[in-house]
């Protein structure tokens, strides 16, 4: 069976070794069919992909991310969704950087292909994959807009103060140094759906807005604008997270330089994949953690306290820059299902007016919802991020204004 999908957008984030999608409705958020091909470039890759309710999986060498989309392309067909002949509205790509070339969802020529190659420096393991996955479906379905949405997008106008480092002014020049920001798609649909639940104008709305994940960002947002965030030129900087060690002292690093012989390439993989809750108790997931903790493990414990005081500084910081806040948001896999979590980070902080209601914060549910009690000056919630349909959405605006 072949159906007709006229107004369905397919959605590709291509990572070093992966290429997530989902082909979906933009205006309702219906999921025609997901799935993940994962470990390109190893004899044991494979593919997961859902669609009308069954799995397909299969796992098979997969030699580089063309052959990638190409099987991804080969199970829409065999699952009777043939992406070519379907009118496939767009494809809308993540791409990690934009640098400062790309502030907006921007419809993808040669030109663009070339402009998000360049920017690679600043995202090594990211842009190259982004624009593999690109190449191959502009080959595999050329008649069809592709547009890129970019994670940095949403902080590209950040105050010049919480942008630049303190560093020689030409240096950073030099080598385009300053804070992008990351997870810009998930904070702006997050801080949108907060206003829309609110039922408040976004230009009224002081905002902060923790996005928690294996990645994990915090953002500030004035009016519905960013005015500060907490991943920087990389997403390296900021929170503690899975296996990022988020903001350290960078004297760390030449110590480990001198002191240890460490070369670029240790120091890189140790803050980016050897630390965070990974390097300090073992395990990088959330869920494993607390099991540890619940058996007493002291690590784990002082994994999890770390975590939790690095939040509530830049829940203070954050508080202070917006001179006050209407709504504080946890999304993302933590954020969304770890109430220890967000009653941790927002303790004993009623004299500011933020109180978490416990019930409401214990409550098994999925939707987006307020967990403040009704009569608290501050309002927290738990809201799903949805980076897919934020994307989708803003391919599709681009496909239909270039028509
Ligand atoms: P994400 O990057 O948004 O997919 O989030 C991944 C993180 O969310 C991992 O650390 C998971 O352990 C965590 N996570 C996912 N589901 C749960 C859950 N039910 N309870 C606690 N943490 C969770």
């Amino acid at each position: 069976m072949t159906e007709a999908v006229d107004d369905l957008v397919l959605v590709i984030n291509s990572g070093s070794s992966s290429i997530k999608y989902q082909l979906l409705d933009p205006d309702s958020g219906t999921v025609t069919a997901a799935g993940m091909v994962d470990r390109i470039g190893e004899d044991n890759a494979g593919i997961e992909h859902k669609a009308d309710g069954e799995t397909t999986e299969r796992r098979e060498a997969i030699a580089d991310h063309r052959a990638g989309l190409r099987l991804i392309f080969d199970t829409f067909a065999e699952t009777g969704h043939d992406l070519s002949n379907a009118g496939v509205r767009a494809v809308g790509h993540r791409v990690v950087h934009g640098g400062e070339v790309f502030y907006r969802p921007t419809l993808i020529d040669d030109s663009v292909v070339e402009a998000i190659s360049d920017l690679s420096a600043l995202a090594p393991l990211h842009n190259p994959a982004n624009v593999a996955g690109i190449e191959s479906a502009r080959q595999l379905l050329p008649d069809v807009p592709q547009v890129a949405v970019f994670d940095t997008a949403f902080f590209h106008g950040l105050p010049d103060a919480a942008k630049t480092y303190a560093i020689d002014a030409k240096v950073a020049a030099a080598h385009g140094i300053r804070k992008y920001g990351f997870h810009g798609t998930s904070h702006e649909y997050v801080s949108g759906q907060v206003a829309e639940l609110l039922g408040r104008d976004p230009a009224r709305l002081n905002q902060i807005v923790f996005h928690l994940g294996n990645g994990a960002s915090a953002s500030a947002i004035r009016g519905g604008r960013p005015i500060d965030t907490s991943m920087g030129l990389t997403p390296l900087e900021g929170l503690v997270m899975g296996t990022r060690s988020g903001d350290l002292d960078p004297g760390i690093i030449a110590h480990l330089v001198r002191s240890a012989d460490y070369d670029i390439d240790q120091v890189d993989r140790l803050l980016n994949r050897d630390s965070g809750l990974k390097g300090l108790s073992g395990v990088n997931d959330f869920r494993e953690l607390r099991g540890l903790i619940d058996k007493g493990d002291a690590a784990a414990r002082l994994a999890y306290d770390v975590y939790i005081h690095r939040l509530r500084r830049y829940l203070g910081a954050y508080l202070i820059d917006l001179g006050g806040v209407d709504a504080i948001t946890f999304t993302a896999g933590v954020g969304e299902n770890s109430p220890d979590v967000r009653a941790d980070a927002l303790a004993g902080l009623s004299r500011f007016g933020i109180e978490v209601d416990p019930a409401a914060n214990a409550a098994k549910d999925r939707t987006a919802r307020r967990i403040s009690p009704p009569d608290a000056k501050v309002v927290v919630l738990v809201v799903p991020t949805n980076e897919e349909l934020a994307i989708a959405r803003a391919a599709h605006r681009v496909a239909e204004t270039e028509k």
